[in-house]
């Protein structure tokens, strides 16, 4: 791993200016992502900007017209939330299908999100229960639908210098589901996951690992099949990938109805 400097800002202004300082600075949170790729040589950097000491950024509160979801809450802690379980037991069913326990202790819902990945586990029930992402960056804040967060594989549509400051949640309670399909029961990325959520009568559905990035789609089978784009890699084909969709899909939507 390449030397780079170590920053612990103390407020999120902070972090904001130590981002805007020249050369390649990247946000740490759990580091369960970012320091496998300063390992592994895939991405070399400047500067490492440790987010953990800002007050503020961390915790799960009801807010009255939302759920605050800290970006730097763990996923251990999603899976404690006592709050989370009673209006969205789907959470706590995906944090269980994550990592380990020890990767659930370190990693963060922000940094799960930020990563973006197309397989990130957290990004199907959240697109499904409508998330909100606050950022702020040197033009100050701004609120991103979920939906219209992820951009491409590794990318977000966040400005240079910006961060996710809270992820905010409508607090409408929903009925729903989480399903991940990978080849090992623990410590697997996706190759397919499906999330379905009733809030009221309103039927929602989202899709993990199937396209360039998590996505949302109509609340069918046939929907689901049309819409999503899966590619064929060393874990599955893309045609397995859209048979594995017609079937999970099919399974949510029961699970949800009944
Ligand atoms: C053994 C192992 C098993 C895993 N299993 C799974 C799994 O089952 N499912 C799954 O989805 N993932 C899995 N992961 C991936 C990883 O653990 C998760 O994506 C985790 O939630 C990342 O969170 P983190 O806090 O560690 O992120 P970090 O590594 O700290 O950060 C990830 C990225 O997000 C950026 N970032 C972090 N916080 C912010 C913020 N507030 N604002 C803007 N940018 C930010 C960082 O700069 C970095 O680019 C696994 C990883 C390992 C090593």
């Amino acid at each position: 791993m390449r030397a780079f400097r170590y920053e612990e800002p103390r407020s999120v202004e902070e972090a904001i200016a130590v981002m805007g300082r020249p050369g390649k600075n990247r946000l740490l949170a759990g580091g369960t992502d970012l320091l496998v790729r300063l390992k592994r040589r895939e991405w070399t950097v400047d500067a490492v900007i440790n987010l953990k000491r800002i007050a503020g950024l961390g915790g799960i509160e009801d807010r009255g017209d939302h759920v605050f979801l800290g970006p730097l809450t763990t996923l251990e802690e999603i899976g404690r939330s006592e709050l989370l379980a009673a209006r969205w037991p789907m959470l706590r069913e995906t944090v269980h299908e994550m990592g380990s326990p020890q990767v659930r202790a370190m990693s963060t819902v922000g940094g799960n999100l930020c990563n973006a990945s197309p397989a990130a586990d957290m990004a199907p029930p959240l697109l499904c229960l409508d998330a909100v992402m606050t950022a702020r960056g040197p033009q100050g804040e701004r609120l991103i639908r979920l939906q219209d967060f992820f951009a491409a594989p590794g990318r977000t549509v966040l400005a240079p210098g910006e961060l996710v400051t809270a992820i905010r949640i409508p607090p409408a309670p929903a009925k729903g589901c989480f399903i991940k399909f990978c080849t090992r029961r623990a410590m697997d990325l996706a190759f397919v996951s499906v999330a379905c959520a009733a809030v009221g009568n309103d039927i929602r559905l989202a899709l993990g690992a199937v396209a360039p990035t998590p996505i949302r789609v109509p609340p069918s089978v046939e929907e689901a099949v049309k819409r999503c784009a899966p590619i064929d890699d060393v874990r599955a084909s893309a045609e397995y990938r859209r048979e594995m969709v017609r079937v999970l899909v099919r399974r949510a939507l029961a699970r949800v109805a009944s």
